[in-house]
């Protein structure tokens, strides 16, 4: 039996692809949410089945923002409990985040198998993202299948002598052409500049990055910059500094809600993963708002630019038409099957 397991937003947008794989081809499985993120779960929790397993009601009560700690904890706690009172022969992890972390940990313990997808990511730096680059080292030392989504990825898990690599492609890529398809989305450019900022390691400067948004939203009155806001009170505290007439301040938006928005988008602003991967997939330009990336596939084929907090010298990078594009380096839009049918042993 396989557990599929998610804990926040982009677990859920970037596994629903492997369960559709899964019913598709006809492997038993159950799925588990965390509840790590409970504010964001609204939105994306019809993506997925209603979960067979949910540790939500340890994260309900008083403290409804956890410490990374309080979080690791809980779901420690809970992942013991549901491994020792239920046999499954492979947990299914994705990313780098405290829920993948934690259940691959007891996982191991308790001598369930590890497959990891979108394994290899490395920024090579510890406190950037924080705490994902120690989460996603630490699984990929006890992972029983590792899933890399690029070439590069590939390569940073063979060199590290991780087990079992497969070159599968970012789910992501999946996820995007089943909403490309269903909602007949297609590249168009508006003036809409799509903003998401809300990364731990940018919470101290989230109040600097929303002045220089203030500046840049002044000096280009003719794009309208949308913010679908993070709802963590250490991004939301800094929302009154935003009052351009041209800037919109939004709720998170659901998926595909937000992918119709990149779609037709001029250029993004982000300190997001998974955005950086979608903005290849409707070839758009991309501007990141952190110092580092572990996706520089974006940067490579002339799509993306790492700012950190001076967003406004890579505005009239961003105007410029994107170079034409083909294909995403992210993927092929069949990574779910190909990890399915390594998890059903039918391909290697
Ligand atoms: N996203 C969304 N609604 C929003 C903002 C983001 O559906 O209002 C999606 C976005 O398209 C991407 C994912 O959420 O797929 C990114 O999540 P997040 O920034 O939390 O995590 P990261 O990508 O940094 O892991």
């Amino acid at each position: 039996m396989i557990l599929i397991a998610y804990g926040t937003r982009p677990e859920i947008i970037k596994l629903f692809p492997v369960v559709n794989a899964l019913v598709e081809r006809g492997l038993p499985h159950r799925t588990l949410f965390t509840g790590q993120h409970t504010d964001l779960y609204e939105d994306v929790k019809d993506l997925v089945p209603p979960p067979d397993f949910s540790f939500a009601d340890s994260f309900t009560g008083e403290q409804k923002h956890n410490t990374l700690g309080g979080s690791y904890v809980k779901i420690c706690r809970a992942a013991e409990a549901l491994y020792t009172r239920q046999r499954f022969d492979t947990v299914v992890v994705q990313g780098d985040t405290t829920t993948a972390w934690a259940l691959s940990q007891m996982a191991f313990y308790n001598g369930v198998r590890i497959a990891h997808v979108e394994a290899g990511l490395r920024s090579y730096d510890l406190m950037n993202p924080y705490p994902e680059e120690l989460n996603r080292t630490l699984i990929t030392q006890i992972a029983d299948y590792n899933f890399a989504p690029t070439r590069r990825a590939f390569e940073i898990l063979v060199r590290s002598g991780a087990r079992n690599v497969h070159l599968v492609g970012n789910t992501i890529v999946d996820a995007v052409d089943y909403f490309k398809k269903t909602l007949r989305l297609t590249t168009a450019v508006t003036p809409l500049v799509p903003v998401t900022l809300h990364r731990r390691e940018n919470h101290a400067i989230i109040e600097d990055l929303f002045r220089e948004l203030e500046r840049i939203a002044t000096k280009y009155r003719k794009l309208k910059f949308v913010l679908p806001i993070h709802p963590n009170p250490h991004v939301r505290k800094h929302r009154h500094l935003l009052t351009a007439a041209n800037i919109q301040v939004i709720d998170p938006v659901g998926y595909p809600e937000m992918l119709r928005m990149i779609s037709c988008a001029a250029f993004l602003i982000t300190d997001s993963g998974g955005i950086q991967e979608e903005a290849t997939c409707f070839n758009k330009k991309v501007i990141i708002a952190r110092e580092t990336t572990e996706r520089p596939e974006v940067l490579e084929i002339g799509l993306g630019r790492i700012a950190g907090r001076n967003m406004e010298k890579a505005i009239e990078w961003a105007c410029d038409p994107p170079p034409s594009l083909k294909a995403s380096p992210y993927g092929d839009g069949r990574a779910a099957f190909r990890i399915a049918d390594i998890l059903s042993g039918e391909a290697s």
